[in-house]
């Protein structure tokens, strides 16, 4: 047999798996039906990224008044920006490929399809293998509204490859990737509206947070309506969507349309429904070893049942489940996740929040730092945010933490190696943070824990 294992999907959970293969001496193939990097590097994580950084100098631009500097006319090219995008994308797709070429791993293109465990066929060819890996990801939701297949009504993956200079965008679904897009096309001078079902935006996040940021977002300029759901889009002189909220019937006309209602697992003519590979929630079902119902055939990522929908948890995912495959110790632990949202200012947030810990009748002490007295952020002019530190009370140990502030995804890491090492209170009072710094907010907020912030009231 030429493979010991199989990855299909290059994206962060794939390439990263197999990557991992091939360093423990598995002989390896990766197979691509696009470009490598997945969702994540095309279509996902770098290309917002790499459009938030432009709004966000856009955002300085605008404000550099501020501070002196008087700037006379302020021109944005949209082709440009996208084509800046795609030069990073670009550029990382050449480093994966690279990547997968040091590590002598097979790169083939094409549509993969699994026969039987073992064999896998990919435009009319047979590949056998010992094992295979299911990293296939997932892809854009779309609610049954009558009018979404209208020109204009777009996902995630039509706006970020079309370079087009919206005068207003309606946005349906205030969850991570309808606020990230609402921050970019509101800096770059839209006029955007979010539409969201649940109460609040962000509704999985932590209430505090969800409140503030519809505070800023507002601020900035972008409206908000919660509680609401759109029944219809339909085009007249522009795309108009026909929303209820309270029981009333609304009516909001735009440029476009994006849908950002949630991502689902991408497994469709994977394989066949005799290869009894279990479905569960619409995601592919795994063990604690992140093999499916039929032996020898694994899942990792987006696609399988385990975890959230995020980049550093499908490569995490694809790390242990390699090495629990070579009976090796597990390198990552997959309970303790971190998730960010990259709005202005950003959002980051692990472990317990305050909330759940009351529905969990789990006993803490809550740790807080306004950010308006650190001196790096009244520097950088933005003052509205905080940082909130969840401890145990009895045993002391830091379980969660909250961020809403500049570098909020940064520092959620200083956070997580607490809590992965079970670090308590006094621990994490004991650090010294370099001045004058952004993380000096993390140390006054742990400080707080004992109720003895220096720089707090
Ligand atoms: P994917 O990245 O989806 O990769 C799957 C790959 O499999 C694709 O390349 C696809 O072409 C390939 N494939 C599918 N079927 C086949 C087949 N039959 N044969 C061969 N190849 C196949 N996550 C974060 O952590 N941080 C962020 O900031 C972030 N921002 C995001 C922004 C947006 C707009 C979106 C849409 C997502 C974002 N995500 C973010 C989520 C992140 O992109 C995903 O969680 C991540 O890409 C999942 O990785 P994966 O390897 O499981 O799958």
């Amino acid at each position: 047999m030429r493979y010991d294992l199989i990855v299909i999907g290059a994206g962060p959970g794939g390439y990263v798996a197999a990557i991992k293969a091939a360093q423990l001496g598995m002989r390896v193939a990766l197979v691509e039906g696009n470009r490598v990097g997945g969702t994540c590097l095309n279509r996902g994580c770098i290309p917002t990224k790499a459009l938030l950084h432009s709004a966000e100098t856009v955002r300085k631009i605008k404000n550099a008044s501020t501070e002196g500097i008087h700037i006379k006319e302020l021109q944005i090219n949209m082709e440009e920006v996208y084509e800046k995008k795609n030069k990073v994308v670009g550029n990382l797709v050449q480093g994966i490929e690279g990547l997968v070429k040091a590590n002598n791993i097979e790169l083939i293109f094409g549509a993969a399809k699994i026969i039987k465990p073992g064999v896998i066929e990919i435009a009319g060819t047979i590949y056998e293998t010992k094992k295979i890996m299911i990293a296939t990801g997932s892809k854009p939701a779309l609610p049954p509204i009558p009018g979404s297949d209208l020109q204009g009504v777009v996902t995630s993956n039509e706006i970020l490859t079309e370079a087009k200079n919206y005068e207003s965008l309606i946005i349906i679904g205030g969850g991570v990737i309808g606020v990230e897009f609402a921050t970019i096309f509101n800096a770059l001078g839209c006029a955007v509206t979010i539409i969201e079902t649940a109460d609040t935006l962000l509704p999985n996040f932590d209430k505090e947070i969800a409140k503030k940021l519809a505070m800023t977002l507002k601020k900035q300029g972008i409206k908000i309506a919660t509680k609401s759901i759109v029944t219809n889009i339909s085009e007249e002189q522009q795309l108009t969507c026909t929303y209820t909220s309270n029981g009333k019937e609304n009516v909001i006309t735009g440029d476009a349309v994006l849908i950002a209602t949630g991502r689902k697992a991408n497994f469709e003519g994977l394989f066949t429904s005799e290869l009894a590979i279990k479905i569960e929630d619409q995601t592919i079902w795994v063990d604690e070893n992140f093999e499916t119902s039929v032996k020898g055939i694994y899942a990792i990522g987006d696609v399988a049942s385990q975890g959230t929908q995020l980049a550093h948890l499908a490569s995490a995912q694809g790390v242990n489940a390699i090495l629990k495959m070579n009976q090796q110790p597990i390198e990552y632990n997959l309970e303790i996740i971190p998730s960010c949202v990259y709005t202005t200012p950003e959002i980051a947030s692990i472990g317990m929040t305050e909330a759940k810990a009351k529905e969990l009748d789990i006993p803490v002490k809550i740790g807080k730092y306004n950010m308006a007295g650190n001196g790096k952020t009244m520097i950088a002019g933005t003052t509205l945010g905080f940082i909130k530190v969840i401890a145990e009370s009895e045993s002391g140990k830091i379980i969660g933490a909250q961020l809403m502030c500049d570098r909020a995804t940064d520092m959620i890491s200083e956070f997580t190696t607490a809590i992965v090492n079970g670090l308590s209170i006094h621990e994490v009072t004991s650090i010294v943070h370099p001045h004058p710094t952004y993380n000096e907010g993390v140390g006054e907020a742990y400080e707080n824990l004992l109720g003895l912030g220096i720089h707090t009231i």
